[in-house]
């Protein structure tokens, strides 16, 4: 079986036909290629207008990388065509293999972006002997034609959600759907102003817009102003993700601030470890842990009573009854309130003040399950995180599109990866 017969079968155009396959000798990499030529009596399509129109002249040969054969580079080598077109002037044909300038074809282009899916952008051009700066722009390529393509209508819940970021922004606002069946992120947006989530709100039909039934969000006001101006029909959910994550950070304030005060009074810094003993819920900890958490417990810190008061709020969640629920909520408050936790103490004003959104809880219990934006969350952090080696927001924003939104591809006749 020869090679063009094989690409025939996985790549074939319909005007095209594969000519010459030669080895490329002195070549830096093992490679290939392979020569398309017009069918006879093709006549060239205007890449303006996209009519078919009469051949002006032929520009010199030019290579198109396609996807690599057994650890060998493939270019397709083609003469462009010029067409004399009535409506756009002299312009280069359109060919079925690539568009514009690219001299990567669409094919490999989607199948770059398809790895990069799996492994990190630098992991992915290393695999495939091909640049960072070409898996990029292929997985931006990916994502615009799936943004462009993606169906926004019935979205039933939501979760609006921020994340830090260590360049530029120092936010980026992201708001998924969480819907069973459905967990997507649909959209990314710089810092966490109103501005960053209204332009999720301004992608939407009015239809759609006022048919979502639930907003899971953070008690971050910008964002609590705009859902109630665009999502005033849904129920508003401050989550159980949010609350608790607050909540957190709270206890990470007041044990930093013992541990500095510890460590001017001379004492030794037994809570210089010890953070993630506090932050875990109980059930999590080893038996070693356990044991180095009862010796902090002698201690009778303040770390450890805002543990306390964490650890005891979490019966919050498991009452069936909203009134129930609220009366517990209110005693915790007040109980947080006598202590000398500031940082506690703040978490707890929040609360009070914010009481009817979060026994919404109650109200939308079943519908929105806590860990859908925790999950989401978690991994939009990874996304980040790995190894993508990218300083702009705008490489962010395109991977976090990439692994969460969930974007449609077009139907490919031969899946390459
Ligand atoms: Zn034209």
């Amino acid at each position: 079986m020869q090679l063009k017969t094989i690409l025939n079968r996985v790549e074939n155009y319909k005007s095209f036909v594969y000519a010459n396959v030669r080895w490329v000798n002195g070549a830096s990499r093992p490679t290939i290629e392979v020569e398309i030529q017009p069918r006879k009596n093709g006549r060239p399509i205007c890449s303006g207008c996209g009519e078919v129109r009469p051949g002006y002249d032929r520009l010199p040969p030019r290579r198109f990388e396609f996807v690599p054969l057994w650890g060998i580079t493939i270019f397709f080598v083609y003469a462009m065509r010029r067409v004399d077109c009535p409506q756009c002037g002299k312009k280069v044909e359109k060919v079925p293999w690539c568009d514009g300038k690219n001299h990567l074809t669409t094919t490999y282009r989607w199948f770059l972006a398809g790895w990069a899916k799996r492994l990190s952008w630098q992991d992915v051009a290393r695999s495939f002997h091909t640049s960072w700066e070409n898996v990029f722009r292929s997985v931006k390529h990916a994502v615009f034609w799936g943004v462009a393509h993606r169906t926004l209508d019935r979205i039933g819940a939501i979760g609006v959600d921020e994340i830090q970021w260590r360049k530029g922004p120092r936010f980026l606002t992201l708001v998924y759907q969480i819907d069973d069946g459905m967990k997507r992120l649909l959209w990314v947006a710089r810092e966490r102003t109103e501005k960053s989530l209204r332009g999720f709100f301004d992608i939407l039909s009015d239809e759609v817009r006022t048919g979502i039934r639930f907003v899971a969000s953070d008690m971050w006001q910008p964002y609590l102003n705009v859902i109630a101006e665009q999502a005033g029909q849904a129920i508003h959910v401050l989550d159980r993700f949010h609350i608790m994550k607050k909540m957190g950070n709270a206890i990470d304030k007041v044990r930093a601030a013992e541990a500095r005060r510890l460590k001017e009074d001379g004492y030794e810094p037994v809570l210089k470890r010890s953070r993630w003993l506090l932050l875990k819920r109980r059930h999590n900890l080893t038996d070693n842990e356990t044991v180095r958490l009862s010796e902090l417990l002698k201690y009778n810190l303040q770390s450890v009573e805002s543990h306390l008061l964490r650890e005891d709020f979490q019966r919050f969640w498991e009452y069936k009854s909203p009134a129930w629920a609220d009366k517990f909520l209110g005693q915790w408050c007040e109980r947080t309130m006598r202590t000398k936790l500031e940082p506690m103490k703040k978490v707890a004003r929040t609360l009070l003040s914010h009481r009817p959104l979060i026994l919404n809880w109650f109200r939308a219990k079943g519908t929105i399950s806590s860990g859908t934006v925790e999950g989401l969350n978690v991994k939009a952090k990874l996304t980040l995180r790995k190894a993508y080696g990218f300083r702009t927001y705008e490489a962010a924003e395109i991977a976090l599109y990439h692994t969460l939104a969930d974007l449609p591809e077009p139907t490919f006749t031969h899946r390459f990866c």
